[in-house]
């Protein structure tokens, strides 16, 4: 079957036509067919369409709403001309799955899409203003288009995480603030984290339940995840994103206090910081320069730029500081396992957060590290204690084989 995985952010639209059913996901042998982004959605869109083994489309046309996207997409599969292998039209495409970032505590697995759910989802708006509402953009706008010939599902950020312990997930705030209003950790790049976490076992012939493993993912976002017998028992992302490592335009971890000082420091308003604390922080924030962590090490090294070296410093050390942490709670840790666009392609990154960490049994060998960048495998010296590997990340796939699986109404790993 062909299943078009969604992923709609704010003013963009991401998606793959991935082939995969019971059995090719039995074998590993699914395959992606297309993928493609439109960025810039409400004014004039940058749109970038590509079908395996031919060359990417890039254009540029005024693109309103993501209705109006999703529309491009269709006109796309709909062309033969776009050569997507055995897609002629929309009706080769059997099934949709999207990325929901906030399921709330009642979504723990993935699921099929109907009213309620979708009401469900809505429920989840308080807890995610910025993402879920262009989540249902995007399932609004399938909806439109297809009604219920085709069966849709939801994948959500925040369900490998429902495994946390209470004494993981809760603030130390009063407890009827979590009994009102829900507030507690929740954790996302749930996906991330359990894709990874699975190929390591079958990387390495475990069994689920064998699966001790620190699995970090550094790309514009950043978070780790404490995996013990193969579920999410700690991460670092909190109620929303925002907690937890330095990412590309995001804080992370900080003194609550600072909130209300910067308002009567700076006369901004509570959502005004919010937005500073998401998109004008992190390597942005403190670099002056960009978010974009290859550009920051460009400059510290060809120019020895120094907020760009502190920028690089103060990432990495609150990584390791979390590492350490994780190292702590974790019964017989075995590895730690590095994605995203940072994790997978950066050995000058990762060789930082590995430094001087013999005494907790992290030892890289710096030749393999080098030669791992974008392909999976182990870093650590045959003297290390713990692994050290490198796994590239792909959310959209276990959104295509979590869609198959709600659609053959199979128990969800
Ligand atoms: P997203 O979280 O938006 O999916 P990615 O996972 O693609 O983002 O990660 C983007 C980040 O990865 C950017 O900061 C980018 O600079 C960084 N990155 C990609 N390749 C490299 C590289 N070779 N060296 C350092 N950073 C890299």
């Amino acid at each position: 079957m062909n299943v078009l995985v969604l992923n709609s952010g704010s003013s963009s639209l991401k998606f793959q036509i991935i082939q995969t059913d019971l059995e090719l996901i039995a074998s590993n042998a699914d395959r992606r067919l297309a993928s493609g982004l439109i960025e810039r959605i409400g004014s004039e869109s940058i749109i970038t369409l590509k079908a395996e083994e031919k060359p990417a489309l890039k254009k540029t046309a005024p693109i309103r709403n993501h209705r109006m996207a999703i529309d491009h997409i269709v006109k796309w599969i709909n062309n033969k001309e776009s050569g997507i292998a055995g897609v002629q039209s929309l009706r080769d495409i059997h099934a949709v799955g999207h990325r929901i970032v906030h399921g709330g505590e009642k979504f723990t697995h993935s699921t099929l899409l109907d009213e309620s759910i979708v009401r469900d989802i809505q429920d989840c708006i308080d807890l995610a203003p910025l993402h879920n509402p262009a989540n249902l953009k995007g399932i609004y706008a399938i909806h439109e288009i297809f009604g219920d010939s085709i069966p849709q599902a939801a994948v959500f950020d925040t369900a490998f995480h429902h495994t946390m312990p209470d004494h993981a997930y809760l603030y130390a705030i009063p407890y009827a603030m979590y009994r009102r209003h829900k507030v507690r950790r929740y954790g996302f790049h749930g996906t991330s984290h359990r894709y990874v976490a699975y190929r390591y076992r079958l990387m390495n012939n475990l069994q689920k339940k064998d699966v001790n493993v620190i699995s970090l993912h550094l790309g514009n976002g950043c978070s780790i995840c404490a995996i013990q017998n193969g579920v999410s028992v700690d991460t670092s992302m909190g109620m929303t994103p925002l907690e937890g490592l330095v990412m590309g335009t995001r804080s992370g971890d900080l003194d609550a206090a600072v909130l209300q000082f910067l308002t009567l420091k700076e006369g901004f308003s509570l959502a005004e910081v919010e937005s500073i604390l998401n998109k004008q922080s992190g390597l942005l924030g403190i670099s002056g320069l960009t978010n974009d962590m290859r550009e920051i090490i460009e400059e510290a090294k060809e120019n020895d730029d120094r907020r760009a070296k502190l920028a690089i410093s103060i990432f990495v050390y609150r990584v390791r500081k979390y590492i350490g942490s994780y190292l702590s709670v974790l019964k017989n840790p075995a590895a730690i396992i590095f994605t995203g666009g940072i994790g997978e392609n950066s050995d000058y990154v990762r060789s930082l957060i590995c430094k001087d960490m013999h005494f907790l049994g992290v030892k890289a060998d710096e030749d393999k590290n080098k030669a791992l960048n974008g392909n999976a495998g182990d870093f650590a010296t045959d003297s290390s204690k713990l692994g050290l590997w490198v796994i590239p990340t792909n959310e959209e796939l276990l959104i295509a084989r979590d869609t198959v699986r709600c659609v053959a109404r199979q128990e969800l790993p």
